[in-house]
């Protein structure tokens, strides 16, 4: 393993508005290349420009300066530079929400995502990531952190410190029940079930975290058993949801590196894989019929059975309305079963998206413009739009997203009763 110390010239990334998949405003990458080494990694195409990606990682040492440039120019200042500490001590809600309306909304980072896992091995050498959790706590930053590594743990303090002051949502990424079949596809990661009890040692101290079940191999990890397995145990560990998502396989590098695994390891599936993947798709998306089964509507089939949930959760950031994240999670709920479960047509998803965007930029809040009967002007939607809001700030759901999983469960029982596939027997 060949490691480089670079200096990086900026870290966050662009903004992610309104994002339904991780609900986080900016992520960052500590490291460039990860050794946790596994086979389908979408960083390790040509569209990132990282060669020799699991075996040479560039480390960002000066990455949490860069940070606490790049938060001071988005108009943030740290605890430390104010010294404010004893002041917002003696504050009460209503001084502490005064003053947080006059600075900038606090931002979700995902640390890290990408092209890199923050707790891969070479954080254990570097401390990067460890560096930039500190910049992030002095911050008062809102934290995603997703990994396949138990690392994390060792960390614990200071997650704990972060979620004090706005929250650490801590959720692993793990997709194959398995560990001899996980430790083919990633080879280097903690195991499955070290990451299951890492999840759980997270949620008994106090923070939030789940399970992204991301990607689910098609032919090899789409079958009940992985995924109950996989469902089952998340809420064993108390994880708060799993989501369940498909595989995607860039032309090229990535592609290519995962059909020779595939064929030497899985040689019974070689062949539906390359059918499904035959389009060479530039994003990597499959052709879709051609996939034995969808597993996000199988996923929620099966969370039912179980009883977890099959959708991530929207944390409130610390001074939202209470009422604001609710509507603002309901619609991304919308946005999420409409896109990803039913392939819906932009033009559809458009005004829930559009909604949500303007709700997370900061509006006034929403129970109260309830009340005075302003939502219409204020957000300036439709009267469609304000009963659907009205619906949510009353009863914390609507008829709209109740339709949607009503149409989505349908599916689920006609689809999968005949379909719901076995283990493959096809593991060599
Ligand atoms: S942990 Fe993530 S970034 Fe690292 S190799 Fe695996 S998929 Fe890629």
């Amino acid at each position: 393993m060949k490691y480089e110390c670079i200096k990086a010239k900026s870290l966050l990334s662009k903004p992610h508005v309104a994002d339904s998949w991780f609900h986080m405003n900016r992520s960052l990458n500590a490291y460039r290349g990860c050794e946790h080494g596994c086979v389908y990694c979408d960083g390790n195409s040509e569209y990132y420009h990282v060669e020799n990606f699991y075996s040479h990682v560039r480390v960002k040492e000066n990455a949490s300066d860069i940070l606490k440039k790049e938060l001071g120019k988005l108009g943030f200042t740290s605890r430390s530079e104010l010294e404010t500490e004893t002041l917002w001590s003696f504050l009460d809600d209503e001084d502490s929400k005064r003053i947080a309306e006059k600075v900038p909304r606090r931002l979700v980072i995902g640390v890290c995502g990408g092209v890199s896992d923050g707790f891969q091995q070479a954080e254990r050498e570097y401390k990067v990531t460890y560096r930039i959790l500190e910049t992030l706590l002095d911050y008062s930053m809102p934290v995603f952190v997703l990994t396949k590594s138990d690392l994390v743990l060792d960390y614990l303090d200071i997650l704990k410190e972060i979620h004090e002051r706005a929250f650490a949502n801590i959720v692993f990424t793990i997709t194959c029940a398995d560990d001899e079949i996980q430790k083919v596809f990633e080879p280097n990661a903690s195991t499955t079930s070290e990451r299951f009890d890492a999840l759980k040692e997270i949620r008994k101290a106090g923070l939030f975290g789940g399970v992204m079940a991301t990607p689910i191999i098609p032919t090899i990890g789409d079958n009940a058993d992985n995924m109950t397995n996989l469902a089952q145990a998340t809420k064993d560990a108390g994880g708060e949801f799993i989501q369940f998502g498909g595989m995607t396989l860039k032309p090229g590098r990535q592609k290519e590196y995962f059909m020779r695994i595939i064929n030497r390891r899985f040689p019974k599936c070689y062949d539906l894989i390359s059918r499904i993947y035959e389009n060479n798709n530039t994003y990597g998306q499959p052709i879709w019929n051609r996939l034995p089964v969808n597993v996000m509507v199988m996923g929620r089939h099966i969370c039912k059975q179980v009883g977890a949930r099959d959708r991530s959760v929207r944390h409130r950031i610390p001074h939202e309305y209470e009422s604001n994240n609710t509507v603002l999670g309901v619609l991304l709920d919308i946005n999420f079963r409409m896109n990803m479960f039913l392939g819906m047509p932009r033009s559809t998803t458009k005004p829930y998206w559009e909604l949500a965007a303007r709700i997370e930029q900061g509006v006034d809040e929403l129970s109260k413009l309830q009340t005075n009967g302003e939502l219409i002007q204020h957000l300036m939607i439709d009267s469609s739009m304000e009963k659907t809001v009205e619906e949510i700030l009353g009863s914390g759901t609507c008829e709209v997203l109740e339709t949607l999983e009503a149409r989505i469960d349908r599916m689920t029982e006609t689809e999968l009763d005949t379909d719901i596939r076995q283990s493959p027997d096809e593991f060599v």
